[in-house]
């Protein structure tokens, strides 16, 4: 399989090569947009096995998402076979949970921690923040969760905030934070946060366990450098180290590939930092500079270098390619999101139809999760396949939530979130009282929630009533049951066949007349099915000829076990479920899949074909951005990222009316749309002239664009667009009316699915009276942009 070492330099430019082939010293690689920086750090990954001998096992590869980890094992096992195992090459997250797991003696916990995720994180801290009397209404649960995530990229533990607290705030911040740690410890869980803070805590504080993986992995590479935030950066550096440890072990070679343009999630505590002071940090760092593209055309590349060039305090970057201009960027303004939707779908059709792109070539990207759903009723309505990456993600869905609490209980008693949460789901009458009374019960004798309720099944627990003692006990008692079938070595997928069964939560969804139930149990049937992929997935390694070397592998649960299962579930993240562009998954003749989603989930991919959806002011920036230049300078490099996705062709698209929260939002221009140079464009579509837009006069996109930003502000705000001062006048009502006749089938936002059984009234004035079946008769206007689709 192997090629030799010269055949992997042989399609690479010089700059690229110099990094591949750089040994010593850290290695900073700082490049835009498809300039080949994940390519370098494969192709190293390759060549320091084939042309230096290094071990599978001395190399640590750091990556975005668990699917770029594997694509990148992938690749190098296709090189050097089955040794590529011994390889870590994961996110930050999955390696500090295999590290904290490995080494969890030494942090004086068990290696069955929990893992709590943003959900489960607010819930706590909801349950601190009551404990300790602070009002919700001052400092709601998801503010302080947000203040305490962000101490902890700092690494900042609760003794130096309350420290340097300075305001009421941070006093409370650290209040609460000090006691939702020491609940996460009680309940022997972590939360994303954790997983990072605690592993930099470990190394600084044992010497001889840094020393250990500093022995253990001589190369650490990191991609997507510019988002890391301060805990990762130094976890990289105590990871690596910057000079010879005690007993004289040399730093690692550590190479790290950026780009500052991309940094995109400074809101998660992301820092540019990392990359300018890089060198500061690191004063033998070799800085190797890539700048050719291989990804666009000039086209679209231009249109990025325009966008990102607006952006102040950066350092300018030649990027160029040779592969010729390409296509123009296609423009469209339409009436609003529906007919956005509809155009896009009629073009990929077209695309399709002409044989010029398959669906899996084409992704169409939007600034937030709830616009995906305009895309999907158009798209299911004209049979045009597509996935969802991210939004509500499967494991978000309640009734999955409610499953995997039951197995992360049953893997670790300790864990209060998951336990309380199960309490009494299905019901079987422990009511808030109860269980309020059983947690006093816990805080007073300063034992676990689990312990708590044993004691209550003993009569130890003073003011619970005999009955809600008596469905507590019959509780203790399934989860013993259900402890035993865990306990005899029972697959995950029959763990959980006996939760829905013995539980009662299947026959309770089952026997429900809500259509919703249905479809909790569809889902349900759909874990399992994970859970039963997972175990056979397990079973092909082990039955491999290197099952020995995964065995062997400390610091991850047992193969196939439950602990490995969650671990799974807790890591998978947004960009994971990405449909690959072969489109094999979905098994419909090879053409595949459109995939839609946020920008921010497709840092690091590239499409044929992208679609760059509700170019707004107030949508793509976002509204919270308009009124601050930092923001407003994060929002700009996420347009830089959306549009150097697209390597043939890009369309950019805006609608005027827009349905947001369920009313109509009338939206200028995205000010990024005025910053793609003119020339790069053929607009399909313009405002319709007469609409009261500048686009009548001359009909340049400038003119409109820069009349809607004049404008701006005074109607960009949500519902403004709907009064009778719209500065579109009565134009854009008639073209958002819907035209229902009875009979007609509707999809509601908020009502669901619907059979139209009368109309009245004419223009303005139109409603239609239509039966939403469970959720009854509603009449409803048929003006504005209605949150409504006629299928
Ligand atoms: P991003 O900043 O978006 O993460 P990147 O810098 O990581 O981009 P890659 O994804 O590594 O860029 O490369 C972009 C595309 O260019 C890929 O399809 C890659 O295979 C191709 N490519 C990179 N270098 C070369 C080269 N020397 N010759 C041919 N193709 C190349
Ligand atoms: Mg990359």
């Amino acid at each position: 399989v192997a090629d030799g070492p010269a055949e992997l330099l042989e399609d690479l430019n010089p700059a690229q090569r110099e990094a591949v082939t750089h040994a010593g010293g850290p290695l900073l690689v700082v490049a835009g947009a498809g300039s080949g920086k994940t390519r370098v750090l494969t192709r190293r990954i390759a060549y320091l096995l084939a042309a230096r001998r290094v071990h599978p096992g001395e190399i640590m590869a750091i990556t975005f998402t668990n699917k770029a980890a594997a694509e990148m094992r992938e690749r190098v096992a296709a090189l050097v076979g089955r040794r590529a195992n011994a390889m870590w090459v994961s996110t930050f997250h999955s390696m500090c949970v295999r590290i904290l797991r490995r080494e969890a003696k030494t942090l004086e916990m068990s290696s069955n921690f929990s893992i709590y995720d943003s959900d489960d994180t607010k819930r706590l801290i909801t349950l601190v923040a009551r404990d300790l009397d602070i009002d919700p209404k001052r400092y709601a649960a998801r503010t302080l969760a947000v203040h305490i995530s962000n101490l902890k990229n700092e690494l900042v533990d609760p003794e130096r905030a309350a420290a340097d607290a300075g305001n009421d705030l941070e006093r409370r911040v650290a209040e609460v934070y000090g006691e939702y740690q020491r609940r996460l410890t009680q309940a022997n869980a972590m939360d994303f946060d954790d997983l990072i803070m605690r592993t930099v805590e470990m190394l600084q504080a044992f010497p001889d366990v840094a020393e250990y993986y500093r022995r253990r992995f001589r190369h650490v590479l990191v991609d997507e450098y510019q988002d890391t935030n301060h805990a990762q950066y130094t976890l990289v550096r105590e990871l690596a180290g910057t000079e010879p440890s005690e007993s004289g072990i040399a730093p690692a070679e550590l190479v790290v590939v950026g780009d500052a343009d991309q940094s995109i999630y400074a809101f998660r505590g992301a820092t540019i930092r990392n990359i300018e002071e890089f060198e500061r940090d690191f004063p033998n760092a070799r800085t190797v500079l890539l700048e050719q593209n291989y990804r666009s055309t000039q086209t679209i590349l231009s249109a990025a270098n325009a966008v990102i060039a607006r952006n102040p305090n950066r350092r300018a970057k030649r990027l160029w390619t040779d592969s010729g201009d390409g296509a123009k960027i296609v423009g469209y303004v339409s009436d609003n999101d529906h007919d956005e939707a509809a155009f896009i779908a009629g073009e990929i059709d077209a695309l399709a139809e002409k044989g010029e792109a398959e669906y899996s070539d084409i992704a169409v990207f939007y600034r937030t999760n709830n616009q995906s759903r305009v895309f999907e009723e158009i798209f299911i309505r004209l049979g045009l396949p597509y996935k969802v990456v991210g939004g509500v993600r499967f494991y978000e869905r309640r009734e999955v939530r409610d499953m995997v609490a039951y197995l992360r209980v049953l893997a670790n008693p300790e864990d209060t979130v998951s336990l309380r949460r199960i309490l009494n789901v299905p019901k079987r009458g422990i009511g808030d009282r109860a269980e309020a009374v059983v947690a006093t019960h816990a805080e007073r004798e300063r034992i676990s929630f689990a312990a708590a309720l044993r004691d209550a099944v003993e009569g130890r627990v003073p003011l619970l009533n005999p009955r809600s003692a008596k469905a507590i006990t019959g509780f203790v008692a399934l989860l013993d049951e259900l402890g035993e079938v865990v306990a005899s070595g029972a697959e995950v997928h029959d763990v959980l066949e006996a939760v829905l069964d013995r539980t009662g939560y299947r026959v309770e969804l089952e026997e429900s007349d809500d259509p919703q139930d249905a479809s909790r149990v569809e889902n349900l049937t759909e874990l399992v099915t994970v859970a039963r992929e997972f175990a056979e997935f397990t079973a092909e390694v082990l039955s491999d000829e290197n099952a020995e070397l995964v065995a062997e592998e400390e610091g991850t649960p047992a193969p196939g076990s439950l602990p490995a299962f969650l671990e799974r579930v807790s890591l998978v993240a947004d960009a994971d479920s990405i449909p690959s562009p072969d489109g094999g998954d979905e098994g419909d003749g090879g053409a595949g899949v459109v995939t839609l989603m946020t920008v921010h989930t497709a840092k690091g991919l590239e499409y044929p074909v992208v679609f760059c959806t509700g170019w707004e002011d107030g949508v793509f920036p976002h509204m919270r951005a308009l009124g601050d230049p930092a923001e407003l300078a994060e929002e700009r490099r996420l347009a830089y990222v959306a549009i150097t996705r697209a390597r043939q062709r890009l369309y950019v698209s805006r609608a005027l009316v827009r349905s947001a929260w369920g009313q109509p939002q009338s939206n200028p221009a995205s000010r990024f749309l005025d910053e793609v140079p003119a020339e790069l464009v053929d607009w399909r579509r313009l405002e319709p002239s007469g609409s009261g837009f500048g686009s009548s006069g001359g009909g340049t996109p400038r003119a409109a664009t820069t009349w809607g930003r004049r404008g701006g502000g005074g109607f960009s705000s949500p519902g403004g667009g709907a009064s009778g001062t719209s500065p579109f006048g009565k134009g854009w009502k008639d073209t958002v009316a819907l035209k229902l006749d009875v009979g007609d089938r509707v999809s509601h936002d908020k009502y669901g699915l619907g059979t139209v059984v009368s109309c009245d009234g004419t223009g303005p004035r139109a409603t239609a009276t239509i039966d939403f079946g469970a959720a009854g008769k509603v009449r409803l206007m048929l003006i504005g942009s209605v949150p409504m689709v006629k299928l």
